[in-house]
Formats: structure tokens, C-alpha cells, sequence
């Protein structure tokens, strides 16, 4: 059966953070041949393509994607031996639970990170020091030959709601997304290192040309009992520590190394760094916590979450607007105190 293509469909209920305006062409797809379906589609009316996940590291503008959205639904999830593979589409929470319930670990720390198995391998998720790196094996894709590139994005620093001056500049670090002109794709499969794996990123965040289709995953033989309880502990401090009460798109800032000289300058200021620093890396959300005014502010529908600073909250129907300048305040008042230029870990799509 083909797939089907609608149109003109809000992108708010499909992203964690509820803002978003329409795809201009949306669709579901389940394996590889519903994928080359939708891409034929984009080829034929030279669209741009947005492949989406879970929609939980994503600020989509409100104007929303002019091209075609395709949502990854492949739920795979087979154990050979002590190899995982799982379809790009499965949920990371059903991952966790059944890597749990067949007696593997390693994968714990994951629980709690929404979206998807592609998600979290295009993002290299990760908390308490791991990430999806220390348990890929290999991952299958779509690459997608003769794709233009949009420039990669970050918000430049405003002030004001409403201020003409806001506005996102090219920057290596984000991400942006694939236009259309496709002719040709190949199967084909990365080893680990073939990943191009850093903080929060790898070669399918970086160049917008692949299709994660499947993942394989190696873990290590575990105590069921011990991983349920550690699961169910991770739960319970994301619970405690993050505004789970509220839509967000999680951490909205990386967390920033700083070189030595200019952190030996830091401590001496904030003493308390000497506590919390680790690997010259600097808490995105303790730097927004120390500037007055900034926990709790609120612009339109959007606001810094008073729980845990380096989220911001959806409290009053936030428009991705309203994000950006509160995004552009937290950045130039960082930028001031601390001389730090803080980058975003969520994405701008449609900007
Ligand atoms: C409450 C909350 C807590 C969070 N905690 C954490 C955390 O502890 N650690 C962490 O790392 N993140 C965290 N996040 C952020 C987010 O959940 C992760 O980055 C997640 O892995 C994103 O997966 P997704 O499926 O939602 O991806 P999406 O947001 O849909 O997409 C993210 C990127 O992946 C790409 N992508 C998605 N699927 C594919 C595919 N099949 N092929 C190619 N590219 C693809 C998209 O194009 C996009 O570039 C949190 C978010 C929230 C809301």
C-alpha cells in the first residue's frame, strides 16, 4: 500500500517541546521501502527533507518546514546472541526496559531520555558519563547522494520580545537540514568509529544525508534484578531533579569546556567550581542559575525552568519565538558574566 502524504500537518504534537507550526508534507514510515517512497516523492517536487524521531531536541519555528517530514517508525528489536538490533523507530524507553528484562546491562543510564533509537545515535544521548557510543556496534543507513545542505544555525544574542534584531546565524555546531534534488541512495553500514562519535553529535547529525534505518548493539551480560533497581532509581532523580511537570526539549545548552587559564580564573571568582567542575566542563544550568533574575524569567509562553536552569519550559503555549529571545538573553548575559559562549544542544529546524 503507498504511504501516505498529508499536508499542511502541525508539528507541535510531535515534538516534546509543543511548538511548531506545519509541514508543509508529512509522513509515517515503517521500513525502507515506505523511506524510498517518501524520498521519491521529495525528488520529484525537489523538496526539502526534515527526518524526525522522537521530536525531543528539536525547536521547530512557527512558521514550521516548508518540505517534507518524515517520521521514522521502524520498531525492530531482536537479541542474536549478545548483539541488539533494533529498528531506528523503537522507542529508547522499550529499549531500556527489554534490554532489562533479558538480563542485559550497560544501557541504564539511558532511562528517561525520550525520543528514538535513531534519535539518540544521530545525538550520541547520553548522561552519567555514557553514551549511545559505548554501545553502538554498528548502524545501518539510507545515504542519500546529491543532497544540497541548508547552513548549519545558533541564535545570535537580543533582548527584546517582538525586537527586529533577532535572528540565527550560520555556526558549525547546530544542525539544519537536507534539501531536496535527490537522485541516488545506497545502503550501506558504519562501524563504531565510522560514526564519527563526539558530545552530543556524529556524522548523521553533522551531514544531513543519512537515514538511519537500524542499529546494532552489544552489551553485556546482567543482573536483571540490579538493572530494574538502577532504572528505577535514575527515574526517580530525573523525576526529583528535571521539570518533568512541563514540555521541553531538555538540556537547551551543551555543557561548555573551558581551557585552563580561563578556568583557573573562574574558580578563583566562584570557588564552588572547584566542586562541581570535571573534565574542564562547566554546568550549562549552574552558569544560568548564578545570574540574577534569569531562573524563573519568563518570556510569552516560555521560561526558564526554576528546577533545573538549563531547561526551558512550554508553561502558557510558548511559540518558538518566544524561546529564541529567552535562548538569546541566556546567551549574551552568559557571554557577560562568565565569557563563555554557550552553544545550543537542541535543534532549530525550519528557521
Ligand atoms: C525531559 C527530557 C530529558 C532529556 N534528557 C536527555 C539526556 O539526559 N541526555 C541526552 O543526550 N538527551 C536528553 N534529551 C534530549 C533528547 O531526548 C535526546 O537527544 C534524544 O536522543 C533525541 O531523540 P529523538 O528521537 O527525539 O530525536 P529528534 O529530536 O526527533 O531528532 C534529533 C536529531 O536526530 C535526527 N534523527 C532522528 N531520527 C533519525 C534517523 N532515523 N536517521 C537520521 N537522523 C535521525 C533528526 O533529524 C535530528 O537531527 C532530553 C529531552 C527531554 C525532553
Amino acid at each position: 500500500m503507498p504511504i501516505k502524504i498529508q499536508e499542511n500537518i502541525s508539528l507541535s504534537k510531535y515534538t516534546s517541546f509543543k511548538i511548531g507550526g506545519p509541514a508543509r508534507y508529512f509522513c509515517v514510515v515503517k521500513d525502507i521501502d515506505e523511506i524510498k517512497e517518501a524520498l521519491e516523492f521529495t525528488g520529484k517536487k525537489k523538496l526539502k527533507v526534515f527526518v524526525l524521531g522522537g521530536g525531543s531536541n528539536l525547536l521547530i519555528a512557527d512558521k514550521g518546514f516548508d518540505g517534507l517530514v518524515i517520521r521514522i517508525q521502524n520498531s525492530k528489536f531482536k537479541i542474536q546472541n549478545s548483539n541488539i538490533i533494533c529498528g531506528s523507530g523503537l522507542s529508547l524507553a522499550k529499549l531500556v526496559f527489554e534490554l532489562a528484562e533479558a538480563d542485559l546491562t550497560d544501557i541504564e543510564w539511558a532511562a528517561g531520555i525520550p525520543g528514538t533509537v535513531g534519535g539518540a545515535i544521530a545525538n550520541n544521548a547520553g548522561a552519567f558519563g555514557k553514551c549511545m557510543e559505548d554501545v553502538v556496534k554498528e548502524v545501518e543507513v539510507l545515504e542519500i547522494n546529491r543532497w544540497l545542505h541548508s547552513p548549519d544555525r545558533a541564535v545570535e544574542p537580543i533582548a527584546q520580545k517582538g525586537s527586529t534584531s533577532t535572528h540565527l546565524l550560520p555556526s558549525s555546531s547546530q544542525g539544519g537540514q537536507a534539501r531536496g534534488e535527490l537522485s541516488q541512495w545506497n545502503q550501506r553500514m558504519f562501524t563504531n568509529k565510522q560514526c564519527q562519535f563526539s558530545y552530543r553529535n556524529s556524522i548523521f547529525k553533522k551531514e544531513k544525508k543519512y537515514i538511519i534505518l537500524d542499529a546494532v548493539l552489544k552489551l553485556e551480560k546482567g543482573d536483571q534484578e540490579k538493572n530494574k533497581k538502577t532504572i528505577a532509581e535514575i527515574l526517580e532523580s530525573r523525576r526529583e531533579k528535571q521539570p518533568l511537570e512541563h514540555p521541553s526539549a531538555g538540556s537547551v545548552f551543551k555543557n561548555p569546556v573551558v581551557d585552563g587559564a580561563h578556568l583557573e580564573k573562574l574558580k578563583k571568582e566562584f570557588p564552588e567550581l572547584n566542586e562541581i567542575v570535571k573534565n574542564n566542563t562547566i554546568s550549562a544550568g549552574w552558569m544560568i542559575e548564578q545570574i540574577e533574575g534569569l531562573k524563573g524569567k519568563k518570556i510569552g509562553g516560555a521560561m526558564v525552568s526554576e528546577k533545573h536552569c538549563n531547561f526551558i519550559v512550554n508553561v502558557e503555549n510558548a511559540k518558538a519565538e518566544d524561546v529564541i529571545i529567552l535562548i538569546s538573553l541566556i546567551k549574551q548575559k552568559i557571554r557577560s558574566h562568565f565569557g563563555i559562549q554557550l552553544k545550543e544542544e537542541i535543534e532549530y529546524i525550519g528557521f
